[in-house]
């Protein structure tokens, strides 16, 4: 497998640091509000990058923090008048919610920061008794000139004069001492904590060297973010870590690029976001966000706009028709191999070789998408015939179901019985040549949120997409 390694600034060939292992690192979301769409890109890119390791027979350990205290999460409590548990355990909720409907692998291990502090605590007390550290008035900082290798991933330089932020909403532009402890102070309300250090709360930073090293050792495999994290979190986390553990803290770092609207960053501070619930509330199925983020690869920007979006709704719709059709038909057993079988064969090993090969090189989703969806053009032209022979079928679905547990874009759903039943009822008065009686039937279908599709002998039922 080749990956581009920030770290290189190279695409490099992959080598775990344990045979078919991989332990991967992704930051989650700050849980003050629902994630916006341009969040969503980025878990999707985690969830192809795990899936990817997958396909390559790798065994996965995945770990993603949840941040759950900082200053928006504090300020967005109080605010509500509820307790920061209460205010962000909301969103955490809403968020995992997300993840299910746009398919996620969640075999993962999802971990609050309000869970670790004391895991926290004890790095910092070493870093401040080995002077990496040291107390300010308001905070225990990191000293970035303590650390030789500070700007390795970013290329930002410390020369000489550099300041000290206690924010969590960090200065972009220039290289500072950074909190990793914040004292107390009546803007935190209730959300403080004690133990080895004075009265207060982590840094941002922090949280994630202590889950990365807790759960998944001090050197790890793969740590991925969006670009926005490159500087200062992850510069930050190399140097509070790698001090700390006297260790390479990760070996590759994958970061994609930003979801856009109009050509700027989509983000909360700009007001031009969407949740995903905006999208599903105009009607679209949350796969074909997905569906528009897999078509493009994670280190391009990506321009969003609804008739794009449209566009992949069309698409999802075909690709569960395909799917669904090629289930339903009717299935024969040629009694030796002919030479259409023979044909499906070749066809169908070297769409997957070339799937494969487009997935190992640096993930290119788009290129894996299409060699897909030749696999369901030509399980298209065999359910076009009425009947399909039962080894043909197998080995195109078999084929399928593999590229599908990589992309992740179909979704097996049930039906429900009295949809099955108005159908079957119209196929019925379709036979007896009742055409009006059966238009009624299909339109009733619709109503209630599903659409039929006629095959040659038979019919296939699927969700209404839009139109
Ligand atoms: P946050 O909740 O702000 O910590 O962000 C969660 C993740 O979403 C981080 O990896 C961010 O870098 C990422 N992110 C924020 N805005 C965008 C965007 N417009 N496009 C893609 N990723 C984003
Ligand atoms: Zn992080």
């Amino acid at each position: 497998m080749k990956v581009y390694n920030s770290l290189s600034r190279k695409i490099e060939n992959f080598k775990a640091l344990e045979r078919e292992k991989v332990t991967m690192y992704t930051c989650g979301p700050t849980v003050y509000n629902y994630v916006h769409i341009g969040n969503l890109r980025t878990f999707i890119f985690y969830d192809t990058v795990k899936r990817a390791f997958k396909l390559n027979n790798y065994k996965v350990k995945h770990v993603m923090n949840i941040t759950d205290v900082d200053d928006k999460t504090i300020k967005g409590a109080i605010e509500s008048k509820v307790s920061l548990k209460e205010y962000t355990e909301m969103y955490t909720k809403y968020f995992i919610e997300d993840l299910n409907k746009l398919n996620m692998d969640m075999d993962t291990r999802i971990t609050k920061a309000t869970d670790n502090i004391d895991e926290m605590q004890k790095i910092i007390v070493k870093l401040v008794k080995e002077g990496y550290a040291y107390e300010a008035q308001d905070g225990i900082y990191f000293n970035i000139s303590k650390f030789k290798n500070y700007g390795k991933l970013s290329g930002m330089k410390v020369d000489g004069i550099y300041s000290r932020i206690k924010n969590d909403q960090y200065d972009k532009e220039n290289a500072s001492d950074f909190a990793l402890w914040k004292y107390w102070d009546a803007n935190d309300g209730e959300a403080y904590w004690k133990g080895e250090l004075k009265k207060g709360r982590p840094g941002w930073h922090i949280e994630c060297s202590a889950m990365s090293m807790k759960y998944l050792g001090k050197t790890i495999d793969i740590h991925c973010g969006a670009v926005d994290l490159i500087f200062p979190h992850h510069e930050n986390e190399i140097a509070q870590s790698e001090s700390y553990s006297k260790q390479k803290f990760v070996n590759y770092w994958l970061h994609a690029e930003h979801l856009l609207v109009n050509n700027q960053k989509m983000s909360k501070s700009l007001n031009n976001f969407y949740t995903l619930r905006d999208l599903e509330s105009q009607g679209f199925n949350p796969l074909s966000f997905r569906l528009m983020v897999i078509d493009s690869h994670y280190r391009n920007k990506l321009d969003f706009n609804f008739e794009n979006l449209r566009k992949y709704e069309k698409l999802l719709a075909k690709i569960d028709l395909s799917i669904k059709a090629l289930i339903k038909v009717e299935k024969y057993e040629e009694k030796e191999d002919n030479y259409s079988r023979i044909q499906t064969k070749q066809k169908i090993d070297k769409e997957i070789e070339l799937f494969k090969e487009a997935v190992n090189n640096d993930l290119n989703t788009h290129e894996s998408l299409q060699h897909f969806l030749s696999l369901l053009d030509l399980a298209d032209e065999k359910t076009k015939k009425a009947k399909v022979d039962n080894k043909e079928f197998l080995m195109l679905s078999a084929a399928i179901g593999k590229m599908n547990d990589f992309l992740g874009v179909y979704l097996a759903y049930e039906i429900p019985q009295e949809i099955i039943a108005l159908a079957e009822e119209r196929e019925q008065k379709r036979k007896q040549k009742q055409f009006v009686e059966a238009d009624l039937l299909r339109e009733k279908i619709s109503e209630n949120g599903y659409f039929i599709a006629d095959l040659p002998n038979t019919f296939v039922i699927t969700k209404k997409y839009l139109d």
